[in-house]
């Protein structure tokens, strides 16, 4: 099947995106490992290069392993399109570039420690200033930030490592009330347990390297959009911009409802080059197959380490947000039925070698730089993945030395919970 929007997530996870018999019947995706495709005569090269006709041309472009990712993706989505990359950074550092040329984005500030990097150490240099916000719920405050070259608002659905959540209705809806997009990572979320535009976000990105992939096998990002966005009224200029490629017409005339992720490839993948290999796409694919039987079984064990953990003498406290002591759960409930995923993070009572000792010792958690991997994974945020901020910076988001982040796999919960429970009581 190519496009039905009558099945379910778990069949489209599945099934969406590709047709065995348009690929000499093979039942999985073909890696088609080519950098180019023969274009035969200079008749179809120039329909293909014109946008005039779908086709392959050069796999920076197009490929139809990646194709198929994009497809079944964008479908599990609900997205009228959408565009696969090289890695998360380059899925949230194009979509800030694209949305923000020649303006500036109001982003939030608990977010993935090289996302903040990029905000203050490289998109000012490219041209789009941001306003960053520490609460990111704070509506009033984002308010006032709004300017008139104001292009985007950037948030995580739910944050890495803390789990703040974000109010993506509300914020949705003063993002729309100044014909601003809302632009939401959902990494930590995957597809299956947050869907934002539901809640009325523009565009959707991942690092796919995470709980969608989910196998710690391999980089890859993803940008999609819900094709319901208005982007021409004005404040985002360069999506009615003459692009040469496309026969001097722009991404709104061209592709009306998925503009955004057409500039994106347009410009930035063609440009900037960050494409993602076909045997990456095709390991994605591989993964996302089993996509919610992963990420429930994830949540579900997060929730159950979580309550003991926050039970433990030797723990100062926990953020999964199903806990009150958090005060998220309202929004816990409204947008996390299913579960808060796999990731969060705690605090030790004692001090630095308490926590490095900690770290050390466990046997079921490997101390690794990866989330959303089916083994379990430990990492200390402030001096690994969070290390860009400076001390100040790490405090506006709560995210100073001796937090542990941790990312439940797919190990039977209780072996983890004595692995825990054996190093806890050492300490
Ligand atoms: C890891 C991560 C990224 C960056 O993704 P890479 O695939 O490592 O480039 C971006 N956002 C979030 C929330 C992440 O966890």
């Amino acid at each position: 099947m190519s496009n039905n929007n009558n099945y379910h997530f778990d069949t489209l996870k599945i099934r969406a995106g590709y047709n065995s018999s348009e690929h000499n019947g093979a039942t999985q995706v073909p890696i088609y490992q080519t950098a180019a495709f023969d274009l035969y005569t200079v008749e179809h090269a120039q329909r293909i290069l014109n946008q005039e006709e779908p086709g392959y041309l050069y796999s920076r472009l197009q490929n139809p392993t990646i194709a198929a990712l994009e497809s079944r993706v964008a479908q599990l989505e609900g997205a009228t399109a959408a565009v696969a990359v090289a890695s998360g950074m380059a899925a949230v550092s194009y979509a800030l570039l694209n949305v923000g040329e020649g303006g500036s984005v109001i982003v939030a500030a608990e977010v993935y420690g090289g996302t903040y990097d990029a905000y203050k150490r490289l998109y000012p240099k490219l041209g789009v200033q941001v306003d960053i916000v520490n609460e990111i719920n704070n509506l009033s405050l984002i308010r006032s930030l709004i300017k008139d070259d104001t292009k985007a608002i950037f948030i995580e659905s739910i944050s890495n490592p803390l789990n703040t959540i974000a109010d993506i209705q509300a914020l949705a809806d003063l993002a729309h009330e100044h014909g601003l997009p809302l632009i939401v990572d959902n990494t930590l979320a995957t597809p299956y347990l947050l869907n934002p535009f539901k809640f009325g976000a523009d565009v959707v990105v991942y690092s796919a390297t995470k709980a969608l992939s989910g196998q710690g096998t391999v980089l890859g990002g993803l940008i999609l959009e819900s094709g319901k966005f208005d982007w021409s009224s004005g404040r985002h200029p360069q999506f009615s911009e003459k692009i040469y490629p496309l026969g001097n017409r722009s991404a709104l005339e061209v592709f009306p409802s998925s503009p955004f992720t057409f500039r994106v490839k347009i410009n930035y993948c063609r440009l900037l080059g960050a494409a993602l290999s076909p045997f990456s796409a095709y390991l994605l694919l591989l993964g996302i197959e089993t996509l919610s039987e992963r990420v429930q079984k994830q949540s579900d064990s997060a929730l159950k380490i979580a309550l003991f953990l926050n039970s433990h003498p030797k723990v100062e406290w926990v953020s999964h947000p199903a806990l009150e002591s958090n005060g998220q759960l309202a929004l816990y409930n409204k947008y996390f039925q299913k579960g808060a995923g796999g990731v969060f993070a705690i605090k030790l009572k004692g001090d630095k070698a308490t926590t490095d000792k900690f770290i050390e010792a466990l046997q079921l958690f490997s101390y690794q730089a990866n989330i959303g991997d089916a083994r379990s994974l430990i990492i200390d945020p402030a001096n690994t993945t969070h290390r860009e901020l400076t001390g100040e910076e790490q405090l506006a988001v709560h995210l100073e030395s001796g937090i542990i982040r941790l990312s439940i796999g797919l190990e039977y919960a209780d072996d983890l919970i004595n692995d825990l429970k054996q190093v806890l009581d050492t300490l």
